[in-house]
């Protein structure tokens, strides 16, 4: 369990330099968790330039020897999963299972990295402008210090997803976790270290997003961000003005399609499986389920009964299907999307009011059909455990509904045929599509970039890109000759000549 010594070891990796602090929420309670150190903008501009140094150090470092650390990383990891879960449930309200599924995720993140990056920021042959005569490479050139700015629904899986390939790519990384989550997130920085990254290279800082969070945007040489799509416009506009890059992983209103020849007892299964993971505080998780006319009276039977079925705990044990709502803003704006469609003529086939005999921010699963575009929870993120089920007549229509919507994150087709999965799957503008699943496989699958088209974001976190997007391509050509300056007794008109016959000749040819 949580204990003062913890909360003190943890907090000392905080910069701060003032006696300043937050309470954070013992969320299955409401009680006081921990208190907290508050950074100010200028610890902000102190850890920038502690870690810049650091960095400067790192980038020297040859890769094998900075991955040797993730890898006594991930062993640490494993070691201490459970006092991680502990923390993590007590900061999120989540179950253990789903405080499993993202203790796990990092450790995808360093196997996969930890087996390409060798390869990914190796300096690369490239094709010289004239082949033999000019040589040409691509390097890999670390941006330099990091910005990385998270949520508090995947505390602890989105920081070390995105922290891991930054720091594998030779940054060094300043971390704003969101206030309510930093323990958890210390808990993962505490091990790094004590897995033997160098002092300094990894920088905490903790505070209000438009102080704390703007001061890194205001300094940093690269922003990875994840959050709501409102704070990731006012990070876009800030860093562009100081033409810094950025990646934002962001809000989703996902579609979940069901198709007329889905296997339907899968598919109630698997919907609410992901509709409900983290109680719906999941950027991926779907909230409106689109389902063919000729399967909707059977699917949405199942449906009820699966989630009927669900157990709602808040326990330190694997026995909940689902936890609680991670704070009572957030218990405020279930409540107001489920009273708002309510008034305006929805039915709540099962749900719709909070359960403060089992936590204060419990809320109950909830499944809504006859939403209409007026209603506050048609196309806003609820961000919470409440579906919108529509009827559909075709296979067309279930495609346009579910791209009617500013968002591309993440959607969810349900077929017994892989193929007609895919077909439909290649006409949905997000991000991700999962077929016979909900957000897991794809997430698993860390040799494929994921994120968001639209308003869901720019970049992408795995694959190549999400390590690439770490570094700066730099081209060096060397000219082994003397080519592009012709020497001074030769007429220019005759170079040209010369240059035109070697172009068409590299072209005829077709040298590559
Ligand atoms: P948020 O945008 O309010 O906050 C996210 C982080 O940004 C927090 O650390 C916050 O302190 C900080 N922040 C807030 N204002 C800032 C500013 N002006 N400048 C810099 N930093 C600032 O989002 P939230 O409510 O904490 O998270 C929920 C949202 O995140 C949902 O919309 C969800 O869909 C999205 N999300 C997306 C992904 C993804 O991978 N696409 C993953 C998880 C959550």
């Amino acid at each position: 369990m949580i204990t003062d010594a913890l909360v003190a070891r943890l907090c000392d990796r905080v910069a701060a330099s003032t006696a300043d602090t937050f309470n954070t929420v013992d969320v299955f309670t409401g009680g006081t968790l921990a208190k907290v150190p508050r950074s100010s903008p200028e610890d902000v501009a102190e850890a920038v330039e502690a870690a810049r140094e650091t960095q400067r150090v790192w980038a020297g470092v040859a890769v094998a020897d900075r991955i040797a650390i993730f890898e006594r990383f991930h062993g640490l990891l494993l070691k201490h999963a459970e006092e991680i879960m502990d923390v993590l449930q007590s900061e999120t309200g989540k179950s253990r299972r789903d405080a499993f599924l993202e203790v796990s995720a990092p450790l995808v993140t360093i196997g996969y990295y930890a087996r390409k990056a060798p390869k990914l920021l190796a300096p690369q042959r490239r094709q010289g402008m004239l082949p033999g005569l000019v040589k040409t490479s691509e390097l890999r050139v670390p941006k330099g210090v990091v910005g990385t700015i998270t949520p508090w629904n995947y505390p602890f899986a989105l920081a070390f997803m995105d922290i891991i390939p930054a720091l594998i790519a030779g940054n060094a990384v300043v971390l704003k976790p969101d206030t309510q989550t930093a323990l958890c997130t210390l808990y993962g920085v505490d091990l790094l270290y004590q897995a033997g990254l160098p002092q300094g290279l990894l920088q905490v800082v903790i505070g209000d997003g438009p102080v704390v969070g703007t001061a890194i945007v205001d300094t940093a040489d690269y922003i990875g961000f994840t959050g709501s799509t409102r704070t990731g416009r006012e990070i876009a506009a800030r860093a562009g003005r100081r033409l810094v890059g950025y990646s934002l992983e962001l809000g989703g209103k996902n579609p979940l399609l069901v198709l007329a020849d889905a296997n339907v007892q899968q598919a109630a299964v698997g919907a609410v499986q992901t509709c409900f993971s983290n109680s719906g505080q999941l950027c991926m998780s779907p909230e409106r389920l689109f389902v063919h006319t000729e399967i909707y009276d059977d699917f949405v039977r199942r449906f009820l009964d699966e989630v009927k079925r669900m157990n709602l705990a808040a326990g330190y044990d694997y026995s909940a299907d689902m936890g609680s709502l991670t704070s009572q803003r957030q218990l405020e704006t279930v409540q107001k999307h489920v009273e708002d469609a309510r008034a305006k003529g929805a039915t709540v086939l099962t749900g719709g009011k909070a359960m403060p005999e089992l936590g204060p921010f419990f809320y109950e699963p909830t499944v809504l059909t006859d939403v209409t575009p007026e209603m506050l929870c048609y196309d806003n993120e609820t961000f919470g455990p409440v579906v919108s089920i529509y009827r559909v007549a075709t296979e067309a229509e279930a495609i346009d509904r579910a791209n009617a919507t500013s968002y591309g994150l993440n959607a969810s087709v349900f077929s017994k045929s892989i193929e007609h999965g895919e077909r439909v799957a290649a006409q949905l503008k997000a991000g991700t599509v999962h077929i016979n699943d909900g957000h897991v496989v794809g997430l698993g699958s860390a040799d494929a970039p994921m994120g968001g088209m639209k308003d869901s974001g720019i970049g992408r976190r795995n694959g190549a890109e999400g390590l690439l997007k770490y570094t700066e391509s730099q081209n060096i050509s060397a000219q082994r000759v003397p080519l592009v300056t012709p020497p001074r007794w030769l007429p220019f008109g005759w170079y040209v000549k010369g240059m035109q016959g070697l172009l068409r000749l590299i072209r005829r040819t077709n040298i590559r």
